[in-house]
């Protein structure tokens, strides 16, 4: 069947037709889809942070890492119903994608400019971004007519928030909260809130007290974390090898991100049912790395990867997991 046109053709609908909408499902829960699990260490087949979170009504990106628009597009996320982004803080790590995000959900009509949410800075970036694309954004209009891709729907909006405040959208409530990513500041994680669901993203930050006051309570924890085995074992190898850059920034990198433990133990004192890691640091590339990354692992720990769903359903208190 493959070595004919005919059949090539059959295969390929019957496929994209398996593809189209299987992942917005109108059961009504609290999703999570995990657009970006990689720090950014070297890895492979990983993007770098970013997050969506979905109810049937709305479609939140938080943060948007490298490589994570393309994960969005492979896994036929509702683009053109995208709400908004939500950034955490403004390392490259969490916002290189944006111009990717909005271009897409653009492209498959969105209905005004893209909202950026963020701390105190996020129309720096914004006023950036949309500086760099104004050309882009010409073109497209150009090519694709003014009714559908209308010039004044391809920017990015920001909407600057204080680093602790909430917001409402229907059933959905966001809590953004401070955190400690020193000297990175602002810094914030968000707790999202969905007819008795809870999940609560970290962004970068330590373990702090105000990070376990959000955590209380929730369903879903999705933390970034840093293997300390696995960092000081790269950082030797760094220093034997003499690339002492690269081992001065696998210790720099060690006093502002959450360790595997902090978590762990985080976890334990808190009654959070599921804690995932994101923002692997560093993402393991085989068995032998995934097992000394998951050494402190309590046993509602889990690891995420690319793709991955979590989905909270109203009125229960599972939690699915899925990979695509
Ligand atoms: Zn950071
Ligand atoms: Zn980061």
């Amino acid at each position: 069947m493959m070595n004919t046109t005919a059949g090539q053709d059959l295969l390929l609908s019957r496929v994209l037709a398996a593809a189209v909408g299987a992942t917005d499902e109108q059961t009504d829960s609290l999703r999570v889809f995990v657009c970006g699990s990689a720090a950014p260490l070297p890895t492979e087949g990983r993007a770098q942070a970013c997050l969506a979170v979905l109810t049937p009504e709305h479609y939140l990106v938080v943060d948007a890492g490298s490589g994570s628009a393309n994960n969005l597009g492979l896994s036929g996320l509702p683009a053109q119903r995208l709400d908004g982004v939500l950034l955490t803080h403004f390392h490259s790590d969490h916002i290189s994608d944006l111009p990717a995000v909005n271009v897409v959900s653009w492209a498959g009509g969105r209905k005004g400019p893209l909202r950026v949410y963020g701390p105190p800075g996020v129309a720096r970036v914004v006023n950036g971004f949309n500086e760099a694309f104004a050309q882009d954004r010409m073109y497209r209009t150009m090519h694709h007519g003014r009714t559908f891709m209308p010039k004044a729907f391809g920017r990015l909006e920001a909407i600057e928030q204080p680093v602790e405040s909430s917001l409402s959208l229907g059933d959905l409530t966001i809590q953004s909260f401070v955190v400690q990513h020193s000297p990175v500041e602002p810094a914030v994680g968000y707790r999202f809130e969905y007819k008795g669901r809870s999940v609560v993203i970290t962004g970068d930050t330590i373990v702090t007290d105000r990070l376990r006051e959000m955590v209380a309570g929730a369903d879903l924890l999705v933390s970034e974390a840093l293997s300390l085995p696995l960092v000081e074992a790269i950082k030797a190898a760094a220093d034997h090898s003499g690339r002492s850059r690269a081992a001065k920034i696998l210790f720099d990198i060690q006093d502002y991100h959450a360790s595997v433990k902090d978590v762990a133990d985080l976890t334990r004192s808190t009654d959070v049912d599921m804690t995932a890691l994101y923002h692997l640091a560093p993402a393991p590339r085989n068995r032998l790395m995934e097992n000394i990354f998951k050494r402190e692992f309590t046993d509602n720990m889990v690891l995420t990867e690319d793709r991955m769903w979590f989905e909270l359903p109203v009125g229960s208190t599972e939690i699915r997991i899925r990979h695509e």
